[in-house]
């Protein structure tokens, strides 16, 4: 028998939750725009490769999270599990460099087999930005800025804070590496067993750890800040600065290092309490050294993901739409004539409904249950006198108008939409 039930950790989307999931979008496309970024829709999916490479082989969603599968003719594929490899790619295929610097944004599902619980799911979705190709902090402070106008106009800002790092440039990084592996190897044996991976293949990446003998560990673990040459935290400054004048209020973080490999300089979440566990809304960095990991000329880049299951939960109900009118044919000429009707409205930007079968109370009944303002009735007798019936559903009073009058009636008591 066909299972009926959705695969674990996917759900469908609809009702409210359509509702809340596209007031995020609508926000999130509206902001976007007046900071100048431009639409871009890349494939759900890609060569395992462009993940794999940039990811890293020890990050936790390459090598547990990925849905990767063979295709019939024997390439090696991956559902998508985040955005920015993907435009890294796209940005490379398509000769985008040539347009100088690039803003782009866009959202759509990402795949990561997990542990599904509240606000973590196999298939979610995200709000995605990046800036490529300017190598400058205002690119930083900029996507900061995009971030911040998004949580407030969602009316979330007050509950989320900004978690700000740097991880400098690779000459702090592998000062920092060296520092790091000097220290987690004197207590090589007290470390996760992943850990003790992470310590010869990425050592960084123990900052990242969730097990709790780690954490211990790391109360006492060197500091990025102090292994930051001149430049790297002249940039930081740059940033910091932009932001405090921005007014975004942030905290310097420096147990924030982000999963992935390809981040430089600036690292940055956005967290809430009100998730429990899944607290972090919006995240991301910069990525300068992502498109030579690629195979690509060296270009400079910065962006941020959003979890948009995460924002929805966050948000207040928005309004459900009403529909303005309720149109209600009585017999078949009736229909007849309600069908070139009911276009005339919708042309005129009213949202209107039609009915199909039922008597005159039930179908009054469903028009209030849609929450429709008006009933528009148009039954025999009223053919006849060349008028329809409205009601307005709201104060119940009722009226005949005048069939060439409708659309001037509506215009005069419902502003179109
Ligand atoms: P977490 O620490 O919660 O696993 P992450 O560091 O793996 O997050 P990113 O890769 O930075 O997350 O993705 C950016 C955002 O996407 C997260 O901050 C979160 O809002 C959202 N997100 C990530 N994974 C999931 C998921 N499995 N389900 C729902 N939202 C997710
Ligand atoms: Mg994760």
């Amino acid at each position: 028998m066909t299972k009926l039930q959705p695969v674990r950790g996917t759900r469908d989307i609809f009702g409210e939750d359509i509702r809340r999931f596209s007031y995020v979008t609508d926000a999130f496309r509206r902001i976007a725009g007046t900071y100048g970024f431009d639409e871009i829709i890349t494939p759900i999916f890609e060569f395992t490769d462009v993940f794999k490479r940039t990811l890293g082989d020890t990050s936790d969603v390459v090598t547990k999270e990925m849905y990767s599968f063979e295709d019939r003719s024997g390439e090696m594929l991956t559902l998508r599990p985040e955005y920015t490899a993907g435009i890294a790619r796209a940005y490379m295929s398509n000769g985008l460099a040539q347009q100088g610097v690039v803003r782009l944004f866009g959202y759509g599902p990402m795949f990561r087999y997990e542990r599904p619980q509240k606000g973590r799911y196999r298939q979610f979705h995200q709000l995605d930005a990046e800036i490529i190709g300017a190598a400058e902090p205002m690119a930083d402070i900029e996507l900061l800025a995009l971030a911040w106008q998004l949580l407030n106009d969602l009316g979330i800002a007050g509950d989320i804070k900004l978690h700000l790092n740097s991880l400098g440039d690779p000459e702090s990084r592998s000062a920092y590496r060296a520092a790091l592996v000097d220290y987690f190897s004197v207590h090589e044996q007290k470390l996760s067993e992943d850990s003790r991976v992470r310590l010869h293949k990425n050592p960084m990446r123990i900052l990242d750890s969730k097990d709790h003998g780690d954490r211990t560990l790391l109360a006492d673990a060197p500091r990025i800040s102090d292994y930051l040459t001149t430049g790297a935290k002249d940039f930081f400054a740059r940033v910091c600065d932009g932001v405090t004048a921005l007014g975004i209020p942030f905290v310097h973080d420096e147990k924030l290092v982000r999963g992935l490999d390809y981040y430089t300089h600036t690292a940055f979440e956005f967290i809430t309490d009100a998730l429990g566990a899944q607290g972090t809304v919006l995240a991301g960095g910069r990525y300068d050294g992502l498109m030579e990991m690629m195979g690509g000329t060296s270009t400079p880049g910065v962006g941020w993901a959003a979890g948009i299951e995460r924002l929805a939960m966050l948000i207040a109900e928005p309004d459900k739409p009403r529909p303005a009118i309720a149109m209600i044919p009585l017999g078949e000429r009736a229909e007849q004539h309600a069908l070139s009707l009911v276009q005339e409205l919708r042309a005129a930007g009213y949202s209107t409904g039609m009915d199909y079968k039922g008597n005159m109370k039930r179908r009054l009944n469903r028009a209030a249950k849609s929450a429709a303002r008006f009933a528009l009735i148009l039954g025999d007798d009223e053919l006849e006198n060349n008028v329809a019936t409205i009601r307005n559903l709201d104060s119940g009073t009722q009226e005949e108008v005048a069939l060439d009058q409708i659309l001037a009636y509506f215009s005069a008591t419902l502003t179109s939409s």
